[in-house]
């Protein structure tokens, strides 16, 4: 609190990031970042740009990177927008796209940004809880009557569950929202057995309600480059390059855009590394059952799990003393759950590992 903050800074109530502690030998679980390094052909183009050209500002328009992003998905140029972090461009979404007069739509367990930008920004929203198992179910995202959306937001998969919601109903969704822009946030998607299929960016040319946020800091190793895109209609596309540049005209720098083209051409790396991330996440959560926890089906490179003998926090704050950081929400619904992020072969041992020992297993069976 301070006699200079605006009434606006006075009363938000800001998302806080999982931590990045300074720490060497740490297992870091706690905020999905992707275990294996970046594409090398990503880091040389980041090398290569860091030279003279670094005292020219980058291109406004990132047409390089939109083009790419554009051949990759198979749309059109102007089917693309960038932003720093796809945090960022979900913010230009919400002033841009989500805030009407009837409040915007989104699960009750979801991701915690969407509620610090809706304070941000002064939108009102509704929360739908999902279901006893954590599924959205589509029905409740359907017009009633006089009851209907300003706008709909969820991830697919659900951040922090993991849950994927099967193409069809998100179809379903959109088409019976023509009123309302419905925004899927995709930052997991490409951690489905089969993203092509699972991904809205395959009904981007039929909606014009539709708009598709992804991020290279999961499925694409470079969470410190900070670049988010989002694929939709031309219009839904141009109404947030008007927030853009009403707010930054330079979000993307010349260093992330010359490693993010370079990582969209890396097809092999990217497949090689989330096909291994989604053999760990198997191999993880039978491990884990087999300790006695229950995970819920996951379509990203975290699970979602609890213990029914062992409290949840109790549990984060010991597997600290072991080094090891995992998520923990406090929000009523989930707060006996751990958010685990899938890790290298050797951290989802030493994952395995303490929990034994916390458990009490250390001399059990093993496999
Ligand atoms: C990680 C995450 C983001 C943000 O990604 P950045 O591109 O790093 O800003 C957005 N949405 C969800 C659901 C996420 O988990």
């Amino acid at each position: 609190m301070n006699r200079y903050w605006s009434a606006v800074a006075h009363e938000l109530l800001p998302y806080v990031p999982g931590e990045q502690p300074a720490l060497d030998n740490l297992v870091k679980l706690n905020t999905n970042e992707n275990p294996y390094a970046p594409s090398p052909k990503a880091l040389a183009a980041i090398r290569d740009a860091a030279e003279g050209s670094l005292r020219l500002y980058p291109d406004p328009d990132a047409k390089a990177l939109k083009a790419a992003l554009a051949s990759r998905y198979k749309v059109s140029p102007e089917q693309v927008f960038v932003g720093n972090g796809s945090d960022e461009v979900l913010a230009h979404a919400f002033i841009g796209l989500l805030k009407h007069e009837h409040p915007l739509w989104m699960p009750d367990v979801t991701y915690g940004f969407y509620p610090a930008y809706c304070r941000l920004y002064g939108i009102e929203y509704r929360q739908i809880p999902l279901d006893g198992d954590f599924a959205l179910r589509p029905e409740d995202y359907l017009p009633r009557g006089e009851e209907r959306a300003g706008a709909i937001l969820f991830p697919n998969p659900n951040a922090p569950t993991g849950r994927l919601l099967p193409l069809a109903d998100v179809e379903r969704i959109v088409a019976a929202n023509p009123q309302a822009a419905v925004l899927i946030d995709e930052a997991y998607i490409d951690f489905a057995d089969e993203p092509d299929k699972a991904s809205a960016i395959a009904l981007a040319g039929r909606y014009p309600n539709l708009l598709v946020v992804h991020t290279f800091s999961k499925s694409r190793s470079l969470a410190g480059l900070r670049i988010g895109f989002a694929i939709g209609h031309p219009d839904l596309v141009a109404g947030l390059e008007r927030i853009k540049n009403s707010f930054n005209s330079y979000p993307l720098d010349r260093l992330a855009l010359a490693g993010a083209v370079a990582s969209v051409k890396d097809e092999p790396w990217f497949q090689t590394n989330r096909r291994k991330v989604i053999a760990s996440r198997a191999a993880l959560t039978a491990q884990l059952r087999a300790l006695g926890f229950e995970v819920l089906p996951s379509a990203a490179n975290f699970i979602f799990v609890r213990h029914p003998a062992a409290d949840a926090q109790e549990l984060a704050a010991q597997l600290r003393e072991c080094a090891i950081l995992v998520r923990h929400f406090k929000a009523p619904r989930t707060a006996q759950f751990l958010r685990v992020t899938i890790g290298d072969d050797s951290q989802c041992a030493a994952l395995i590992h303490a929990l034994r020992d916390i458990l009490g297993m250390a001399g059990q069976a093993k496999e």
